[in-house]
């Protein structure tokens, strides 16, 4: 079968193989047949390997919907009664884990750092001190908005001197970037196959520590079809899910998790760093800027600074490479303008370079000058 290949450049869902799309299509199947529970048995140890995490201790849950159910599942489910969550923020996603505490009316203290800088862990390790019922410390591993890395090896080392249990939304670097759950200090991370697994969307998945779902057991219950505890539970006595899991999405995320190991941590994280390499050596050439440190940067999303030039029309430059199979993102910052470039999926260096021919070419048909003007430099038409 010939199926059109694009390339995505948002931050997910990415491009995928045509295995991994050819995957889906298999003969009916009642996902409560003994054969589809031993399938997802073998999932949910998969998983586990990716983030090195030992089977006694860890477990994986998985969970039919986007990324955000994750943070939704771990929030409300993981805070003890009286107990309250600290919300370590630097941008569109730990503000969204923010938004949750909000709607459930969870107890929260919410750390805002800029969206451009790093956590501050002396201030960090002062509100710990301060807040004692701070039973709970949620981060963002790459923040996805922006592209930048969070230290999470020392704010989980601090989470866990205050007696805190630490859980990361590795949504965008799990299975990309290499994670030793144990050694980062990690009690819950999660994904969506859609992203670092290369897979489909509609199958999310929470990797974490047993004993500390067990004791949530006991804990009040804010929700019903995202408890953590109750599917847990049911996957341990029955192999099953709770409700329908997204059958086919499954078969395509076996697949992808074979696509991985295949390939190997080293050399997919290696080949996402060629990736993003070659991205931001594209935008140097027509000269852009990005808003994140190069040395702060996770790696896989970049985030570009839209140019003061009375042309740019981020839309039209979209819809340009859209027509010819490159799909770039907006940004996610509300004080800058920006768009987003993502080294995701299975793509490669060469897939970039096709990319950068195709980008120019926008550029030059919307006649925004090259290399692109800023109005701090002399000379910027339109600058006042
Ligand atoms: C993609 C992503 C999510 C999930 O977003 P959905 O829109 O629910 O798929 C959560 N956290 C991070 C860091 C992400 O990159």
């Amino acid at each position: 079968m010939d199926i059109k290949r694009n390339i995505l450049l948002n931050p997910g869902p990415s491009t995928t193989t045509d295995t991994v799309k050819m995957a889906q299509v298999v003969p009916d199947i009642c996902p409560r047949e003994k054969e589809f529970a031993s399938m997802m048995k073998g999932l949910r140890e998969d998983l586990l390997k990716i983030v090195h995490a030992d089977a006694q201790k860890y477990t994986s849950v998985l969970f039919c919907g986007s990324g955000t159910i994750n943070i939704d599942v771990c929030l409300n489910s993981l805070l003890p009664a009286d107990k309250k969550i600290l919300i370590v923020n630097n941008g569109a996603y730990s503000t969204r884990a923010v938004e949750i505490c909000e709607y459930y009316g969870l107890p929260h203290i919410n750390l805002q750092f800029a969206v451009d800088e790093l956590p501050d862990l002396e201030l960090v390790e002062k509100t710990l001190k301060e807040n004692p019922d701070i039973a709970l410390v949620h981060t963002t591993h790459n923040e996805t908005g922006t592209g930048i890395l969070n230290p999470i090896r020392e704010l989980g080392a601090l989470a866990h001197k205050y007696g805190a249990v630490f859980t990361v939304d590795t949504t965008s670097t799990l299975a990309m970037r290499p994670i030793d759950i144990e050694k980062d200090n990690i009690d819950f991370c999660m994904a969506s196959a859609q992203k670092g697994l290369m897979a489909m969307t509609g199958l999310s998945f929470i990797i974490g520590n047993r004993a500390v779902i067990e004791a949530s057991k006991d804990y009040p219950k804010r929700s019903y079809y995202c408890n953590l505890y109750l599917q847990y539970h049911f996957f341990e006595t029955t192999g099953e899910m709770h409700f329908t899991p997204p059958v086919q999405t499954i078969y395509a995320a076996m697949q992808a998790l074979k696509e991985y190991f295949a390939e190997g941590e080293e050399a997919k994280w290696a080949r996402h760093t060629r990736v993003f390499e070659a991205i931001h050596k594209g935008l140097d050439e027509l000269g852009f800027r990005d808003v994140i440190k190069r040395e702060w940067q996770a790696g896989l999303v970049v985030s570009a600074i839209y140019p003061d030039d009375p042309n740019w029309d981020f839309t039209k430059v979209h819809d340009y490479c859209y027509e010819r199979g490159f799909t770039i993102y907006p940004g996610k910052i509300s004080t800058t303008n920006t768009f987003r470039l993502c080294a995701l999926g299975a793509i490669d260096e060469e897939d970039i370079t096709e990319f950068f021919k195709v980008f120019r070419q926008a550029l030059e048909q919307n006649h925004i000058a090259i290399p692109v003007r800023y109005c701090d430099e002399k000379g910027t038409a339109g600058c006042r």
